[in-house]
């Protein structure tokens, strides 16, 4: 199984990307999303937390009270380790147990951190969305009604645009229109295919 870990900064287009990878038939397995699964009430990572952190990391009804763990682990960094030495090997665990049940011949896994948490060995490729920082800008002040200081700050704490481009083997231009996707799209999914054919001449 081909798999291609996507990646690109805040409002790059992740989502609009992954959206028309999807509409081909493509698996998404999205890392953000697992991380938010596997602290879920009752789950065996959200008892480790509350074993490191304490029970009062958690809300009445269970769950986890991520302002809290956030305002900790921004004061107390080796706590952040701590944190991602729980949390990390479950999604891990949960995105093969996802991978393992495919039958297709590649997977699109959306890592939206992957140069700033180290390059994971279980990914093929690196598919890159790439756009301007002014472009980022605008549309996540657009989408989120937040204020450019605020999407500032958080572009300033990811990887810079040079480094993403250095290191993707793919990229996607999301410079342009949102229609200009589909075609870039359609291309590299025709390429994924062909690479995992090489890759298992007999599927
Ligand atoms: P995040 O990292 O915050 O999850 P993302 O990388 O998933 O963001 P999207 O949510 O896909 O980014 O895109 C950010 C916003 O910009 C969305 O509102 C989306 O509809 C819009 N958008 C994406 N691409 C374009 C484009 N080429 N032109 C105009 N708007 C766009």
């Amino acid at each position: 199984m081909l798999k291609i870990g996507l990646t690109g900064g805040i409002g790059s287009g992740k989502t609009s990307v992954t959206n028309l990878f999807a509409e081909l038939g493509v698996t998404i397995i999205d890392m953000d999303i697992l991380a938010r699964e596997v602290v879920l009430p009752g789950q065996p990572a959200l008892r480790d937390i509350k074993k490191t952190f304490g029970e009062q990391i958690c809300d009445k009804n269970d769950e986890l009270n991520r302002k809290k763990l956030r305002d900790i682990i921004f004061a107390e960094p080796d706590k952040r380790q701590q944190l991602e030495a729980i949390i990390h090997p479950r999604i891990r665990e949960q995105a093969q147990a996802v991978i393992n049940k495919l039958n297709t011949p590649y997977c699109i896994i959306v890592i939206p951190l992957l140069f700033e948490t180290g390059r994971q060995d279980t990914i093929d490729r690196i598919l890159l969305v790439d756009t301007s920082i002014e472009a980022q800008i605008q549309r996540t002040m657009a989408r989120d009604s937040i204020s450019e200081d605020y999407v500032k700050n958080i572009i300033a704490t990811q990887v810079d645009r040079q480094t993403r481009l250095k290191h993707a083997d793919d990229i996607i231009n999301n410079t342009g229109e949102i229609s200009d996707l589909k075609a870039q799209i359609k291309h590299l999914h025709k390429h994924y295919l062909e690479l995992s054919r090489k890759n298992n001449p007999n599927s």
